[in-house]
């Protein structure tokens, strides 16, 4: 009898989820209800060709044009704003699973990328992650891999804590990030996809492609979740 109530009660009562956005309850097996999943934009608009951030006209953007990053290209599936917003803090704070997601939306940008040596992600110090329970970049870049059938290769490692960026400037993020990456394995001649949550400034892109390039990494190509748009007309 219990058993036929059990099996009632999974009929009556179908496995429900609750939004990673809002929290509110979905009855669709989504992980994001409808109204949340308005407000997700995907970066498929203009973009820059380099930086791939959101631009108002599919060209290189000023900042790329003033100041060349040393990564070759970088893509992003979504628009850091709304939604998204919501959805990588939460990935950073308490739901690693939205790796799945994450890698489902990124790996189809990252195609172009799949003669890679492989993948490699930003690195957090050992304290930091110890902290945290987990690096999402990490988890996120052996989500990648994963779906694009290429190794993972742990090549950066964080010799020291950078603290909250937020606040600062652009050349103040990058005064604080110098040398805070090494390289942890051999990158001469390799083209790499770098991963990371998202991309803001650039600064942590900048002097994570650095490091690489300097130990004589071919390619670089830098891949978020999402980025922010460059407002600044082209
Ligand atoms: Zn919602
Ligand atoms: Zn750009």
């Amino acid at each position: 009898m219990s058993k036929l109530l059990d099996l009632l009660g999974e009929e009556l009562f179908p496995a429900n989820f609750t939004c990673d956005v809002c929290g509110c309850e979905t009855f669709d097996g989504k992980n994001i209800c409808p109204k949340c999943a308005k407000e997700l934009h995907e970066n498929d608009g203009a973009v820059c060709p380099i930086c791939g951030r959101k631009t108002q006209a599919h060209a290189v953007c000023l900042e790329c044009k003033k100041d060349p990053p040393s990564y070759d290209r970088a893509v992003s599936a979504l628009v850091y704003e709304d939604s998204a917003v919501a959805l990588v803090l939460a990935f950073k704070k308490n739901k690693p699973y939205l790796k799945d997601y994450f890698a489902s939306l990124l790996a189809p940008k990252c195609m172009e990328f799949a003669a890679a040596d492989g993948v490699c992600f930003i690195p957090m110090t050992k304290k930091d992650e110890r902290c945290r329970g987990y690096n999402q970049a990490e988890l996120l870049a052996r989500e990648l891999a994963k779906r694009l059938s290429l190794p993972l290769m742990p090549v950066l490692e964080k010799v020291r804590r950078t603290g909250e960026q937020k606040t600062l400037s652009k050349k103040e993020r990058r005064d604080n990030l110098k040398g805070c990456f090494k390289t942890a394995a051999e990158v001469k001649g390799k083209s790499l996809i770098l991963v990371d949550d998202v991309l803001t400034t650039g600064a942590t892109a900048e002097e994570a492609a650095k490091t690489l390039k300097k130990k004589g990494a071919e390619h670089v190509y830098f891949a978020t979740v999402a980025s922010v748009e460059n407002k600044v007309q082209p």
